[in-house]
C-alpha cells in the first residue's frame, strides 16, 4: 500500500508568525524587545516614540553599535542572533535578548523600517519589511546607531488586532514595560514620546534618582535601601516605607541579573517581611535586584523571558526575606497609622464595643478625638456615627445600614412580609476584630464587614448622584495641585469625565499635573 507523505516544513513566514504569537502579544511586547535590543547594542541614549498606544507606530532609536549592511538584513532571520554562538553561552547570558526571534517575529506581523549605521561606516542601511517580505534594502544617510520603526502592528493578524484593548490600557502596558527597562538601567538616558508629547525624560543617574525620575519627587523620602550579600547571592535596591503603600500592585519590581521577572513566591518573601506594618490590602513599592551566578538560574523557560527557574528557590526566598526585614528594622520603619482617607474608616477602634451582657444603654468608650484631628477626621467620625447610629455621647442606638437592606426601625419591620429578619429581642451587635459586626436575627445571625458596608453606602450614594446627575460641587478656596506620575496621569485623564461627574472639579494643568478646584459637597 502506498502512503503519500503528509508532513511538510512550514514556510518561514508562517513559522515566524507562529513565533510572533508567543513573543509579541501586544504593542508593549514590541516595545520591550526593541528597547532591549537597543540596550544590548550598547546604546546610551534611547528614545521611544509611540503613536496611538503603539497601534500606529512604535519606534525605538538608539546610539548603539549599529549594524553592517549584511547584519541589517540578517537580523530579521529567525534564530539570527549575535548573542550566543554555542550552547554553553546559554548558561552565562548577560544580554537581554538571545533567542534571535524578536525582529523576525515583529517583521512577520507588521511593517518594519530599520535604519542603522555603525559608527565607523560613512553610510548606513535602510531595510523595509512588510509581513516578512523585504520591500527595500539600500544604503542611506543616517546617524550612527539604530532606529527601528514598527507600523501597523498585527496588520495581517486580525484576531490579535481586534483583541487589543483600549488605547489607555495598551498605553498602560507600554508604560509598564518602559518602567521595567528604565529601572534596570538607571545609567542610561531614556525619553518617551506619546502622540508627540513627551511623557518621560530620564537622565542618567543612580537607582534612587531613577526611581524618583519615574515615579515622582515625593518618592525620595519613601525609599528604604536594601543591600545585602552572601557567597552566592547579592540583593540591592529599595523598598517603600509601609505607610506609602498603595492600593494597587503596580510598583513592584524584581530583577534577577538585571532582568525583570515575575515570581509570586519571591514577591511573598518581600511582602511577608513587612509583617504587620502594611495597611490591609495595600501593596508596598519595591525595586529589588538580585544577582546570582547565571548558571544557577534558567531564564530560558519562556519566550518572553519573564519567568525564570532557580536551582534553589528556597534559599533565594530566605535571603530576600531576611534582607528586607533587616532593612526595614534598621531604618526603624515602624507602623505609623497615618492612613489616607479611605482607611480612616478603620478608626472604628474609636468605638470599643461593650461585651454582650453588659447594659446596652451604657455609653461605649468615647472616641479618642485627638486634638490634631482634622475636619476631615471628624467628618469621618460623623459618618461612622451615622452608620452605627451612635450619638455624640457615644451611646449606641444600633441600626443596620439601610444600604444592606436590613430593616431595623419598627415601621420598616412592620412592612416585612413573612418571617421577620431581625430579632428585636436582642439587638446588641457584637464587634469582632474591630472589623466585623455580628448581629442576631431570628433565623440565625449576620456578619457585616463594617468597611465594606460603609463603602457600599457611599457607592450607592455616588451612583445615585451620578444617575440623577445631581452631584454638587463645592469650590475650594485654595485649589490643590496634584502631581501624578505618567501612568497615573494617563489614567486620570481617562477617568476625568466620570470623576468630575461625581462632583469633583479637577482640571488638567500642564503635563501630569492637575488642579482640584472643587470637591463633592
Ligand atoms: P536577539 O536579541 O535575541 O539576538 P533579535 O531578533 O531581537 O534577537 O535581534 C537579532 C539581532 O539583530 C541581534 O542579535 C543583534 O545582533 C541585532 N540587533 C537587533 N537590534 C539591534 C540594535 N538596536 N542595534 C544593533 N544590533 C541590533
Ligand atoms: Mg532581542
Amino acid at each position: 500500500m502506498l502512503m503519500s507523505e503528509i508532513i511538510q516544513l512550514l514556510p518561514d513566514h508562517i513559522a515566524n508568525q507562529i513565533a510572533a504569537g508567543e513573543v509579541i502579544q501586544r504593542p508593549a511586547s514590541a516595545v520591550k524587545e526593541l528597547m532591549e535590543n537597543a540596550i544590548d547594542a550598547g546604546g546610551q541614549q534611547i528614545q521611544l516614540i509611540i503613536k496611538d498606544a503603539g497601534k500606529t507606530l512604535i519606534q525605538v532609536v538608539d546610539d548603539g553599535c549599529g549594524m553592517s549592511e549584511v547584519d541589517a538584513r540578517m537580523s530579521f532571520e529567525r534564530h539570527a542572533t549575535s548573542k550566543i554562538k554555542a550552547i554553553e553561552d546559554l548558561f552565562a547570558i548577560r544580554t537581554m535578548g538571545f533567542r534571535g526571534e524578536a525582529l523576525a517575529s515583529i517583521a512577520a506581523i507588521a511593517h518594519v523600517e530599520l535604519k542603522t549605521r555603525k559608527t565607523e561606516d560613512s553610510l548606513g542601511t535602510v531595510v523595509s519589511i512588510e509581513g516578512s517580505e523585504v520591500k527595500k534594502q539600500e544604503p542611506c544617510q543616517c546617524t550612527a546607531g539604530t532606529s527601528v520603526a514598527v507600523k501597523h502592528l498585527f496588520f495581517n493578524v486580525p484576531a490579535r488586532r481586534n483583541f487589543l484593548k483600549s488605547n489607555t490600557v495598551e498605553t498602560r502596558h507600554i508604560i509598564d514595560e518602559f518602567h521595567r527597562i528604565v529601572l534596570a538601567h538607571p545609567n542610561h538616558s531614556f525619553t518617551m514620546h506619546h502622540n508627540s508629547s513627551e511623557v518621560f525624560h530620564l537622565r542618567p543617574g543612580n537607582l534612587r534618582q531613577r526611581i524618583v525620575g519615574v515615579f515622582g519627587k515625593n518618592y525620595n523620602q519613601r525609599l528604604v535601601p536594601v543591600e545585602e550579600a552572601s557567597d552566592s547571592l547579592r540583593i540591592h535596591g529599595f523598598v517603600g516605607k509601609p505607610e506609602a503603600a498603595k492600593k494597587t500592585r503596580g510598583e513592584q519590581f524584581f530583577f534577577v541579573n538585571n532582568r525583570y521577572i515575575r515570581n509570586p513566591y519571591l514577591n511573598h518573601a518581600v511582602i511577608s517581611a513587612f509583617d504587620e506594618m502594611l495597611p490591609e490590602r495595600s501593596f508596598p513599592l519595591y525595586v529589588l535586584f538580585i544577582d546570582i551566578d547565571p548558571d544557577r538560574v534558567d531564564i530560558n523557560v519562556h519566550p518572553t523571558k519573564q519567568e525564570i527557574k532557580f536551582d534553589d528557590e528556597r534559599l533565594v526566598y530566605t535571603f530576600i526575606h531576611a534582607s528586607v526585614k533587616h532593612s526595614l528594622a534598621s531604618y526603624s520603619v515602624t507602623p505609623t497609622l497615618d492612613f489616607d482617607q479611605e482607611q480612616s474608616f478603620n478608626r472604628l477602634e474609636a468605638f470599643k464595643t461593650t461585651t454582650p451582657g453588659k447594659d446596652p444603654q451604657a455609653p461605649a468608650v468615647s472616641p479618642p478625638i485627638k486634638p490634631e484631628w482634622s475636619a476631615r477626621d471628624s467628618a469621618n467620625l460623623k459618618n461612622w456615627r451615622d452608620l452605627y447610629d451612635i450619638d455624640e455621647g457615644g451611646n449606641r442606638k444600633i441600626t443596620i445600614p439601610s444600604a444592606m437592606n436590613m430593616p431595623s426601625d419598627t415601621e420598616e419591620e412592620e412592612q416585612l412580609e413573612g418571617e421577620r429578619l431581625y430579632d428585636d429581642t436582642e439587638k446588641i451587635p457584637f464587634q469582632l476584630h474591630k472589623r466585623y459586626i455580628l448581629s442576631q436575627i431570628r433565623s440565625g445571625f449576620i456578619i457585616i464587614d463594617q468597611q465594606a458596608a460603609h463603602e457600599r453606602i457611599l457607592y450607592e450614594k455616588y451612583k445615585d448622584n451620578l444617575e440623577k446627575n445631581k452631584s454638587l460641587s463645592q469650590q475650594q478656596l485654595f485649589p490643590q495641585n496634584l502631581e501624578l506620575n505618567a501612568a497615573d496621569a494617563a489614567l486620570m485623564n481617562d477617568l476625568l469625565p466620570e470623576i468630575n461627574a461625581l462632583g469633583f472639579d479637577i482640571r488638567e494643568f500642564g503635563r501630569q499635573s492637575f488642579v482640584v478646584q472643587g470637591i463633592p459637597v
